[in-house]
């Protein structure tokens, strides 16, 4: 949310990935935990040890949601679904899935193992407590399980709103989409009380607020936000994928794109290609034949005084698996290829013949006129449009 997150560790073969802003969020908890929630509960103690009890809460809750996260993540495995990893951020834990599961009850059991696990962790931790405080275990030991118990018990529960993409929408969503047999319908459904319960948290917190709750409040309004956000954007994705699952690069490139000979100089090729085209990246070409690719960042790389003597074949660099894609692959792959790289224009290329290029753009233009028109289900020929 803030910036790339940080790998933690790994598990099971899956990265745990730490985002900036879950450094906030462990502050806040340790610090409400140790000035506010301890202390009304358990009066008397030393502040050192209120402190001490809001860290372990802290982490209790960082592993706690780590492991509901990895249910999650296992299970997918287990249905051949590839995941990118779990990143912990600001509202929690997201296991990134990078397709949709395969079948709706895939899609059920994958959702709910993760309230359930938060309801075993709830229940280990009371068991844990009664033991301790039959074996007089001391109060900060007790504090913090109790504790425990109850967070990841509001977590299942609270994970087990049906409001998607939370783990009851989900649970929702294979429900519906068995029924009709349709996942964009069931989607579309689960994601709309996804985004209208989101609307209800935000009410709730400018409600909280203005009753002079300011830190309860925010969080509130910050959890109904995201909720709202990505209900919208995992539905649009489903759409994207539906959509691109169908096509083949070649019908959504661009033929004939601008190329650019070896020899000319780094000044004339910034002078006649990229001030007249804009574009980030370009094929460089040799007796009409792919000889790599030139892109901005290289030529900012060369000091400006040395543009008139260095020739663009001297500067471009070998065509990678990050800049090309094949004619006849699947548009999703592009997609994918993109995403991972950050590149929004890709070289279609098969052998070392270049046949045109596809670009994020056209894919994107071609989305939302197909979400305009309520035009998903069918196929009908297109043109993309921007002229290289
Ligand atoms: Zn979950």
């Amino acid at each position: 949310m803030f910036g790339r997150p940080v790998t933690l560790f790994k598990i099971f073969r899956f990265e745990v990935k730490l985002d900036i802003s879950w450094l906030f969020l462990a502050a806040l908890i340790t610090w409400s935990l140790a000035r506010g929630l301890f202390p009304e509960y358990y009066k008397g103690l030393p502040s050192a040890a209120y402190w001490w009890m809001g860290v372990a809460g802290a982490v209790g809750l960082f592993l706690s949601i780590v492991i509901h996260e990895l249910t999650h993540s296992l299970v997918a495995r287990f249905y051949g679904i590839s995941m990118k990893g779990i990143t912990l951020f600001i509202f929690g834990g997201v296991a990134q899935m990078e397709d949709d599961p395969p079948n709706p009850k895939a899609e059920f059991i994958m959702a709910i193992v993760g309230p359930l696990s938060s309801c075993l962790i709830g229940i280990f931790s009371f068991l844990l407590y009664t033991f301790g405080k039959k074996s007089g275990w001391p109060v900060t030991i007790n504090g913090v399980l109790t504790y425990l118990t109850w967070l990841n018990l509001v977590l299942a529960v609270f994970n087990l709103i049906p409001a998607f993409p939370l783990d009851g929408g989900r649970v929702l969503r294979s429900a519906l989409w068995s029924w009709k047999k349709d996942i964009r319908w069931a989607t579309g459904i689960a994601a709309q009380i996804g985004s209208g319960f989101g609307i209800l948290l935000i009410i709730m917190g400018v409600v909280y607020i203005m009753s002079g709750n300011f830190v309860g409040g925010l969080w509130w309004f910050l959890i109904g936000l995201f909720l709202r956000s990505t209900a919208q954007l995992s539905y649009q994705q489903l759409l994207a994928r539906n959509l691109f699952n169908t096509k083949k690069v070649n019908e959504l490139m661009v033929k004939n794109p601008v190329t650019v000979p070896r020899p000319i100089s780094l000044e004339e090729f910034v002078r006649e290609y990229v001030y007249k085209h804009h574009f980030q990246m370009y094929p460089v070409l040799s007796f009409g034949k792919l000889a790599g690719c030139i892109s901005i960042k290289q030529v900012a790389s060369i000091p400006r005084e040395d543009w008139a003597v260095s020739t663009v074949g001297a500067v471009a660099l070998p065509c990678n698996e990050d800049t090309i894609v094949g004619p006849e692959e699947d548009a999703n792959k592009a997609l994918a290829i993109m995403n991972r790289t950050g590149n929004s224009r890709l070289l279609v290329v098969k052998g070392d013949q270049l046949e045109g290029i596809i670009a994020l753009k056209d894919m994107l233009n071609l989305l939302s006129l197909k979400i305009e028109l309520n035009d998903l289900g069918k196929n009908h020929g297109y043109e993309p449009q921007s002229k290289l």
